[in-house]
């Protein structure tokens, strides 16, 4: 159909409203599988390797043989974007454990299902990063990691939709989750860093966190400039005095957290540091970009 968006699936593209995925994969069933959510920038796609690196060693954590090298992974995502005409875009590439008899024997699904789609997608609106978000400090707790290891970015995500749910209800855009041990761990959908004392403070990963792309390149920038840069096990009374938070992800890239609960953060404006880090981190993309091996395999038309 005419303006319809492509959707990969298992070798083909398919126009959206066709695009369909047995009743029986366990993807659905069980939430049996992995994810990563990508981003675009002018037809390119920022730290791909570190994104394929990732879904390979959540495949191999949860036993699922995608069949498919990196390069061709990369090489799917590049013609998803190329099929759609798209430049900055929003990337969401899903390997489930593939269709099978119900059951939780994982031979019974011979093949996974590999799901690419993407839709047009250049940033969230300014005024959340000039104003900075309210995130609320949740009850429901990060999976501990000897149960479905946080560090696996899983198809099973209800958990996450829970804080996410007791967020909403309190008025905040995202939930940040303790630890099951009670340490600050992270958000339901990005990772966490907060300024104290002239320290830039996040969750380290042993905490039981997914290790975020961005997480690592904030981490990498602030190095880089200076910034001194703790990594450790922070109680939420550590947070609560923070005179800065933000949030990283994706497609959030650094976002100013401005409201803790009903509290103020600092001055209620999103801190100088925070600003500092978001800029230079948009500075360097076209740096980042260029670096990304990944990118080279890129197709030639578009
Ligand atoms: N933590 C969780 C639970 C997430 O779902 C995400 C991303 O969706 C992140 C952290 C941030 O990861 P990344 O920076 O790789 O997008």
């Amino acid at each position: 159909m005419e303006g319809e968006p492509w959707i990969f699936i298992n070798g083909s593209f398919w126009p959206k409203s066709q695009a369909k995925i047995s009743v029986f994969d366990h993807g659905l069933l069980y939430g049996d599988g992995i994810f990563e959510t990508l981003r675009a920038y002018g037809g390119k796609i920022l730290f791909l390797t570190r994104h394929i690196e990732r879904l390979m060693a959540g495949a191999r954590a949860i036993s699922i043989n995608i069949g498919q090298s990196a390069e061709s992974l990369c090489q799917i995502l590049y013609q998803i974007l190329a099929k759609n005409h798209l430049g900055d875009a929003y990337l969401r590439l899903s390997v489930t454990r593939g269709e099978g008899e119900i059951g939780l024997d994982p031979a019974l699904c011979p093949h996974p299902t590999i799901i690419v789609q993407a839709r047009a997608f250049s940033g969230h609106p300014p005024r959340l990063y000039q104003e900075g978000i309210r995130a609320e400090l949740v009850k429901v707790c990060r999976n501990a990691p000897k149960s479905t290891d946080p560090a696996i970015k899983s198809l099973n995500f209800l958990n996450n939709i829970l804080a996410m749910q007791e967020a909403l209800r309190a008025g905040a855009r995202e939930a940040i989750m303790l630890s099951h041990e009670g340490w600050v761990c992270e958000g339901s959908v990005s990772n966490i860093f907060w300024v104290r004392e002239g320290i830039l403070k996040t969750p380290a990963t042993a905490v039981g966190l997914l290790a975020g792309v961005t997480r690592e390149a904030v981490l990498e920038l602030a190095r880089l400039s200076g910034i001194a840069v703790e990594e450790g096990y922070f109680s939420p009374e550590d947070l609560a005095a923070a005179k800065e938070i933000f949030l990283t992800n994706t497609t959030y890239e650094i976002m100013p957290v401005t409201l803790l609960g009903q509290c103020p953060v600092g001055d209620g404006r999103p801190g100088e540091i925070t600003r500092f880090l978001l800029q230079k981190y948009r500075e360097k993309i076209p740096q980042f970009l260029a670096e990304d091996e990944s990118n080279l395999v890129r197709p030639a038309e578009s």
